[in-house]
């Protein structure tokens, strides 16, 4: 028990964001409102814009991020998201 303690982060899963300080940084948000978060399913999404819904706030529009933004590396593929989210598209 306690392996999973990464310091200096508190909840960010250390699947992503070891490729990287930057991608780190931008996940654990310290000092702004990361655009990047993690989904209740394991993988890793990029807010890509707002939507505007019907008598609803603005929602954000996510797409799955394949590579890290800032080196490079491959972080999930296509068919790893499409197991864990099992959307039948
Ligand atoms: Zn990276």
């Amino acid at each position: 028990m306690g392996e999973t303690v990464v310091a200096g982060s508190d909840k960010s899963p250390d699947t992503f964001g070891g490729c990287c300080a930057d991608l780190n940084e931008a996940l654990s948000g310290a000092d702004f409102e990361p655009l990047l978060s993690v989904g209740e399913d394991g993988d890793l999404y990029l807010s890509v814009g707002l939507i505007e819904l019907e008598d609803e706030e603005p929602g954000f529009v996510d797409h799955p991020m394949f590579f890290c933004s800032f080196c490079g590396t491959g972080l999930q593929s296509p068919d790893e998201v499409r197991a864990k989210t099992k959307d039948p598209s």
